[in-house]
């Protein structure tokens, strides 16, 4: 059986627009991204790179061509079309973890299976920290954690809806590098145990040469498309 594309990206630019100014960010980007493969996004600072994440990922909207995700075209969605289809096949990281203060680790694993209305959250939510080894951590809260257990929280709550593609912004950016090691191996885990595909915004170029493929961005185009 042929592999099927999870992404499809064809021919898309992105123009933010404020007063009265448009920066156009990113010009005319095609690419695919098979099931199951790993690749990374890497180029200078402002090169596009986390526009041209979320906007793979369904988080905002390009603003011409066609964005696909498991061959549900994104563009004429409404937002909650969107949230739909985030909820179902996505899984996103962040630099900064983005966790929720006020709530502990396992709440924060906890709320998004909740907000699709699933059972039994809190007994998935001790497991999903039990994969990422912290379940000794469970009822802290993001501030009495290290950032290597923030991320790995964070992981915990992607991999809760088993997403079929995993979108990392630059995961290890503010990791050591013996922490860093753990989030990657966790990543990799799942793509190789799942089969999730990853798709990671990184400058680090030791974890860009793990991955299958590597996407160079410079200046909103593609610079390079190399496969391993
Ligand atoms: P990178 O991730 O490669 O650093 P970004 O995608 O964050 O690049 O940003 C690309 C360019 O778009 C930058 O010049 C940035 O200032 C601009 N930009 C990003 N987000 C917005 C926004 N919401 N509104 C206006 N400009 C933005």
């Amino acid at each position: 059986m042929p592999i099927q594309n999870i992404l499809d990206i064809q021919n898309v630019s992105k123009t933010y627009k404020s007063a009265g100014n448009a920066l156009t960010v990113l010009s005319d980007i095609s690419f695919s991204v098979e099931q199951g493969a790993t690749v990374a996004i890497t180029g200078p600072s402002g090169s596009g790179k986390t526009t041209l994440l979320g906007l793979c990922a369904g988080l905002d909207r390009a603003s011409s061509g066609s964005v696909a995700l498991n061959n549900v075209k994104l563009d004429q969605l409404t937002e909650d079309e969107r949230a739909a289809v985030r909820n179902r096949y996505v899984g996103f990281i962040f630099q900064n973890f983005q966790l929720m203060p006020t709530l502990t680790a396992l709440e924060n694993v906890m709320v998004p299976m909740e907000l699709r209305r699933e059972k039994d959250v809190r007994a998935r939510a001790v497991e999903l920290l039990d994969k990422v080894g912290l379940s000794a951590r469970a009822n802290h809260y993001p501030i009495q954690l290290s950032g290597g257990e923030q991320q790995r929280v964070s992981l915990a709550r992607a991999f809760s809806n088993r997403p079929a593609i995993l979108f990392a912004d630059e995961p290890t950016g503010n990791l050591d590098g013996e922490t860093s090691e753990k989030i990657e191996k966790l990543m990799f885990d799942l793509n190789h145990e799942a089969g999730t595909t990853l798709v990671i915004v990184t400058h680090d170029l030791e974890l860009a040469s793990r991955t299958s493929r590597i996407i160079r961005l410079k200046s909103g185009l593609i610079q390079s498309d190399q496969h391993a």
